[in-house]
């Protein structure tokens, strides 16, 4: 379970989060969803320490996010972002592999567990492991670096507006794709958005923010019904 609490973000000139309050609970999938500028992505960077709150603090299974190690941080927490930001000379199959060769994973055992994944995300790995992030279209490139994000087997994925660059017909695969991940690793997922139907679609409980406060928090109904 991850908790905020109080956490608040002062830039120089800018309150970017008052006294936020939240539970995101296991195997959850929790979406932040509100206006540009709203917070969410500086909320969200809370969680794996980009940011760090000026007053408040997170934590994961009772532990503050400021005492762990940062690289075990890290490797714990998936983090995918709207451009996939894949390296242009590495292929997919080494591009997908950098968290496990930095964990000093050896080529035998990332071989098979990248190959699973991509199975995992429909790109067959005979086809897609060896191209470079040029060959590849914009949702395939998003699916490798969601492949990257899992590999290490993170408890908690972090995901920040990933599909927000994509046609409406890729964003629709990969919100199906997400929701059948999610289904099936049972990891918790925190995702951010500023599209209330993308929200609405996907979130099993959503909190809505605007200028740095939580408006609403509840499942997309309650939300929906709400006044
Ligand atoms: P959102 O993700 O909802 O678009 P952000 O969390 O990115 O919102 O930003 C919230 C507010 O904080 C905005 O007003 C933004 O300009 C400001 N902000 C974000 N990052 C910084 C920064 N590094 N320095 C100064 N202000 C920032
Ligand atoms: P930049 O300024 O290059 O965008 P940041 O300072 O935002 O980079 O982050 C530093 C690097 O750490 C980035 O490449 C980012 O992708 C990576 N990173 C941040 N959080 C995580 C995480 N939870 N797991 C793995 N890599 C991360």
């Amino acid at each position: 379970m991850i908790e905020f609490k109080a956490i608040t973000k002062q830039y120089a000139d800018d309150t970017a989060l008052q006294a936020v309050n939240l539970r995101v609970n296991s195997r959850e999938l929790f979406v932040l969803v509100g206006p540009s500028g709203s917070g969410k992505t500086t909320l969200l960077k809370t969680v794996n320490r980009l940011v760090v709150p000026t007053s408040g603090q997170v934590l994961i299974d009772g532990e503050s996010v400021a005492d762990q190690d940062l690289q075990q941080l890290r490797r714990h927490v998936g983090y995918v972002l709207q451009s996939s930001a894949l390296f242009p000379n590495m292929t997919v199959m080494q591009n997908a592999a950098v968290q496990l060769e930095a964990l000093g994973w050896d080529k035998a055992q990332i071989k098979p567990r990248i190959e699973h994944l991509l199975q995992l995300v429909d790109l067959d790995p005979k086809l897609y492991a060896q191209r470079k992030p040029a060959q590849l279209s914009g949702g395939e490139a998003q699916r490798v670096g969601i492949v990257r994000a899992l590999a290490a087997d993170p408890k908690l994925m972090l995901m920040d507006e990933p599909f927000s660059a994509l046609d409406p017909v890729a964003k629709r695969q990969l919100q199906n794709l997400i929701l059948r991940l999610h289904q099936k690793l049972a990891t918790t997922i925190i995702f951010v958005t500023h599209d209330m139907q993308e929200a609405l679609r996907l979130a099993d409980r959503m909190a809505v923010l605007h200028n740095g406060r939580l408006q609403q928090v509840g499942t997309p109904q309650a939300v929906l019904a709400a006044p």
